[in-house]
């Protein structure tokens, strides 16, 4: 018998409606004859009221404390969810991060996932059960429980279906699937049939929320096959996303926007082996996020080297940077945050000149500096003023005939 995974996230299982709603559709696919897992998120926004909570009685709790706390909001859910399925006379069983066998490192707050041991959920699935688990948790070797970090619930949906084989993955969300930019921004948005696990990994990476990258890895190391759909509107097939083989050549499939970076430029380093490794080996311990570094060659020996960072991760940063200056004896730190990201997605875009050239011909037409360009196969990201971010991503949607 065909197995599917599914994942229902926050919104989908907001309150009592939802969740009646979810249950007739996992009941539905169970009837088409497929042995059914289904993952679920906790309910609405309870994960940040939560946290909320929690901060009010310490401000810096600590993150096994915090994965204790945070946990509980998909045992609700899951339990809430079989309750619903077993109202309707369908044999059903919820099932923990930890009952279902999910192995994780000892990260609090960001575990991976080392196993799942699948013997209790393939046990149910035996009896002719519908398996609810918990997303976005597990337990480290010694039983303590911890969470996968904020979106974890997809991960764990993509690590179970690679588990039990399954068929395919199917991501329950709050739209329609994956679309050619942000549908709030750009009215003219539209849905992609379907998209590659690169491109993809790209789009999520680059701001477009719609799921756990680390989800997406799993899944394009495994080829498993995922859809993202809709839970509220289950006539459409949503977005399938799948290996490039399928894919036509050199083509921009989507366009995202982060405004939630910063530059960092420090000017006037040395010109000499070592310095870029000095700057960025006393940011390995701090556990942030770079991207785009560029070093310009400058005169006299000496260099600029810029990169970008996650708005959240400045202050924390910020200390090393200046240790650093210090140390090389380089200009004071440039910090710039009203800037944007702005990145044109789709296998091979960097292969084919017109379109580097049409995405730069946009910005000089609206009269827009780029401040750093970067690339890789599949995408070419430019920082921008962030003033001018809405207009650039509507004039470069529409260019490319998104
Ligand atoms: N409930 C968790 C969060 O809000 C996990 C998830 O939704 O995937 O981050
Ligand atoms: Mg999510």
């Amino acid at each position: 018998m065909s197995l599917i995974v599914q994942k229902y996230g926050g919104t989908s299982v907001a309150d009592i409606e939802r969740i009646r709603n979810v249950a007739s559709r996992v009941i539905e696919t169970k009837k088409s004859g497929y042995q059914t897992v289904v993952v679920v998120s906790a309910m609405g926004d309870s994960t940040d009221e939560l946290i909320k909570m929690a901060r009010e009685l310490n401000p810096n709790p600590s993150s096994r404390e915090m994965d204790m706390l945070i946990s509980t909001g998909e045992q609700l859910s899951i339990a809430m969810l079989a309750i619903a399925i077993e109202s309707k006379g369908f044999d059903v069983i919820s099932l923990t991060g930890a009952q279902c066998g999910i192995k994780t490192d000892e990260i609090y707050s960001k575990a991976k996932i080392d196993e799942i041991d699948t013997r209790r959920i393939r046990q149910e699935l035996e009896q002719d059960r519908i398996v609810i688990v918990a997303g976005f948790q597990g337990t480290t070797k010694t039983g303590d429980i911890t969470t996968l970090g904020r979106g974890g619930s997809d991960t764990t949906a993509v690590a179970l279906a690679v588990a039990l084989e399954a068929e395919k993955c199917e991501i329950y969300t709050d739209v329609l699937g994956i679309y050619t930019t942000d549908p709030r921004l750009v009215k003219s948005a539209s849905l992609l049939k379907s998209i590659s696990y690169d491109e993809m990994l790209e789009m999520a990476k680059l701001g477009a929320g719609v799921m756990h990258p680390r989800s997406i890895e799993l899944a394009r190391k495994n080829n498993t096959k995922l859809v993202v759909r809709s839970a509220f509107d289950f006539n459409s097939n949503g977005t399938e996303i799948i290996g490039a083989k399928k894919m036509e050549k050199a083509q921009v499939r989507g366009v995202t926007i982060d405004e939630n970076i910063v530059r960092i430029s420090v000017p006037n380093v040395p010109d000499k082996p070592g310095i870029a490794f000095k700057l960025f080996s006393s940011l390995v311990d701090l556990n942030v996020h770079i991207d785009m570094i560029i070093q310009n060659l400058n005169h006299d020996g000496l260099n600029d080297i810029s990169f970008t960072v996650p708005s959240e991760d400045l202050d924390h940063i910020m200390p090393a940077i200046n240790a650093y200056v210090e140390e090389v004896g380089s200009s004071p730190a440039r910090i710039k945050k009203e800037v944007s990201k702005l990145s044109i997605i789709g296998t091979g875009v960097t292969s084919d000149v017109k379109i580097a050239s049409g995405l730069f011909g946009r910005f000089y037409d609206l009269g827009i500096n780029i401040e750093m360009i970067s690339t890789s196969e599949i995408k070419i990201s430019c920082i921008i003023a962030q003033d001018k971010s809405q207009i650039a991503l509507e004039s470069v949607h529409e260019y490319f005939n998104l």
